[in-house]
């Protein structure tokens, strides 16, 4: 049940393999890849269906790496109206690639994606939330590349990440003075505890419960919060991989449960694209501003955003 001024959620699906997972000595040599079984094709477009009963849009971060193996999901998201977003190509963390590197695989990317969808690529997330403290050159590298939003910041600590920023959708000023509309992960309060709990191995373990007690403190917050799920996140008959036991834990536990998890929150709460979701907030991608800054001017923040403007 939902009411007329209630919050509207941002629903993502970062799309890779369940052998894309980071720094996991046994799926980490990128030329066995194409041997290996693959779930992404059929659990993709069972998302796609999924969320298609709640009449509802998402946005797909894409691993150019898939699409370019299997070119038929870009499109098959795109048919039904989705949003399709990149999530690099070979699914490197940012932090351990050069500049130029990064631009490369970025750029490899949203060449496979856009043609295949035969239109422009606006938003980016970080394999692993990978852009923290000192890799802000990065953002330049995607305003570069023609990205016009980023949805890469993890505002906690974490094992491949972390970034100190606002959990509200706000502009970041690049390190070349740019500006560029960012709509970061949700942290909920558990007491003391800070924790995520709107995506992957988060959403998995969490009861049910709390999730939507985190959902209700977004809300009275007036805050969206994001859904950041994967393919392997819903299917229990995952190839397991070698790994050690606490990681074991949180790559495995609840995969039964996502699906109920994620079909009650779509049942009652509203939900849309990252990019309609930052349009909502009034950060809005910049390919949806009327008068699109130019190379090297920063974009112009109206007062009432002056408060979300985090400095990169
Ligand atoms: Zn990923």
């Amino acid at each position: 049940m939902t009411t007329p001024d209630a919050i509207t959620h941002a629903l993502s699906f970062d799309i890779e393999d369940w052998f894309h997972m980071v720094e996991i000595d046994a799926v980490s040599d990128t030329s066995k890849w194409p041997e290996l079984p693959s779930i992404v094709v059929d659990r993709t477009k069972w998302i796609v269906d999924l969320v298609g009963e709640y009449d509802t849009r998402a946005t797909f971060f894409i691993l150019g790496w898939v699409a370019e193996r299997y070119p038929e999901i870009a499109r098959y998201i795109a048919d039904q109206g989705h949003e399709v977003g990149t999530h690099s190509h070979w699914h490197r963390k940012v932090y351990e690639l050069t500049p130029e590197e990064f631009a490369k695989d970025i750029a490899h990317s949203i060449d496979i994606l856009s043609n295949q969808i035969a239109g422009p690529v606006h938003g980016f997330r970080a394999p692993s939330f990978s852009i923290t403290p000192g890799t802000e050159w990065a953002f330049d590298v995607l305003l570069d590349s023609g990205i016009t939003y980023d949805a890469s910041l993890f505002p906690a600590p974490r094992g491949h990440g972390g970034y100190d920023c606002p959990q509200e959708a706000h502009v970041i000023t690049t390190p070349s003075k740019r500006s560029l509309p960012e709509l970061p992960m949700s942290i909920g309060s558990f007491g003391p505890v800070r924790l995520p709990f709107s995506g992957g191995g988060y959403m998995r373990a969490l009861p049910k419960a709390l999730i939507n007690r985190s959902f209700n403190q977004f809300e009275r917050r007036g805050v969206p919060a994001v859904i950041y799920l994967h393919p392997r996140d819903f299917d229990r008959n995952c190839p397991r991989v070698n790994m050690p036991l606490k990681r074991k834990f949180k790559c495995y536990v609840g995969l039964a449960t996502t699906e109920g998890k994620l079909r009650h929150l779509l049942g009652n709460r509203l939900f849309a694209t990252c990019a309609d979701v930052l349009d909502s907030q009034g950060v809005p991608p910049l390919h949806r501003i009327a008068n699109p800054v130019t190379p090297n001017s920063s974009l112009h923040v109206p007062d009432d955003q002056s408060k979300r403007v985090a400095t990169a």
